[in-house]
């Protein structure tokens, strides 16, 4: 069978009562097959709870990954910011483990003062010393280093398929208004999103198949990133990529991280089904 691209929105959606074991269950009511827990601002959730979110997920046939704290930097030079790093990403890799999700997401880094190569090396560091932690407790989550919307920030493109190629257990994580917005890949119409994949395909074969990847519209000024916005503004253009995702038989996963959450996940899926 198939294989369709499963919409989720970033955190509990805006319907949905309750924390996020109710929200597997609303996801799937709404017609969602995918569920991003935001540990954005601390892995506060316990291990019962993190098996509960498993076996709801399991019922209800809905894929979780999830987002790790904002507050990490791989790239670090400081000893201390170095073992929060290490401690955030872990613990949010264990728990979305045990949530039965997949992947957690997490902004790689700032160069501050390195140069781009001592940036990589910096972070490809602290990435090995998270996986050998993982190995020791056996868990099972890739690590989804999500390609960043800033130009002071390491994660472009090019710097998260080569993370891949250099650690099998990061996979890439396409934010495609990040893209944008830092000037990585254009992402606005059919032929660059085509474009885009391909490229990342060459580099990783089956990425299409398995792709996890953030849209929501954007505000941008010539440093990147400013502000998420909803999908209705267009920037950038969600029809062209549905089409293109439908049209290749990708499947993998579109986190919506615009304000209006499960709204525009909704309506992207809507988009995609017209052409799947
Ligand atoms: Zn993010």
């Amino acid at each position: 069978m198939k294989q369709l691209v499963r919409f989720a929105s970033a955190g509990i959606p805006i319907q949905c009562k309750g924390g996020n074991l109710e929200a597997v269950e609303c996801s799937r009511k709404l017609g969602l097959g995918a569920f991003e827990i935001e540990f954005v601002r601390g892995v506060k959730m316990g291990e019962v709870k993190a098996r509960e979110i498993a076996a709801s997920a399991a019922k209800n046939d809905v894929l979780v990954s999830s987002h790790a704290p904002y507050y990490v930097n791989c790239c670090t030079q400081e000893k201390a910011k170095v073992a929060s790093t290490i401690r955030h990403i872990f613990s949010s890799a264990r728990i979305t483990g045990l949530c039965g999700g997949t992947i957690t997401v997490f902004h790689p880094g700032h160069y501050q003062k390195l140069g781009k190569e001592e940036a990589f090396q910096a972070a490809k560091k602290v990435l090995l010393v998270i996986n050998e932690k993982m190995d020791a407790a056996k868990v099972k989550c890739a690590l989804g280093a999500e390609t960043v919307g800033k130009k002071s920030a390491f994660g472009g493109l090019e710097e998260v398929v080569r993370l891949h190629e250099e650690l099998e257990f990061v996979w890439p994580v396409l934010d495609f208004s990040h893209l944008l917005a830092r000037g990585d890949f254009p992402c606005k119409t059919e032929g660059e999103y085509r474009k885009l994949f391909a490229a990342v395909e060459k580099r990783i074969p089956g990425y299409g198949k398995d792709f996890h990847s953030h849209f929501s519209s954007i505000e941008y000024t010539e440093r990147g990133e400013r502000n998420h916005l909803p999908i209705s503004a267009n920037v950038p253009p969600y029809k062209p990529l549905m089409k293109v995702l439908a049209e290749n038989g990708y499947s993998g996963r579109v986190v919506c991280e615009s304000p209006r959450l499960e709204y525009d996940a909704l309506l992207m899926q809507a988009e995609y089904l017209k052409h799947a």
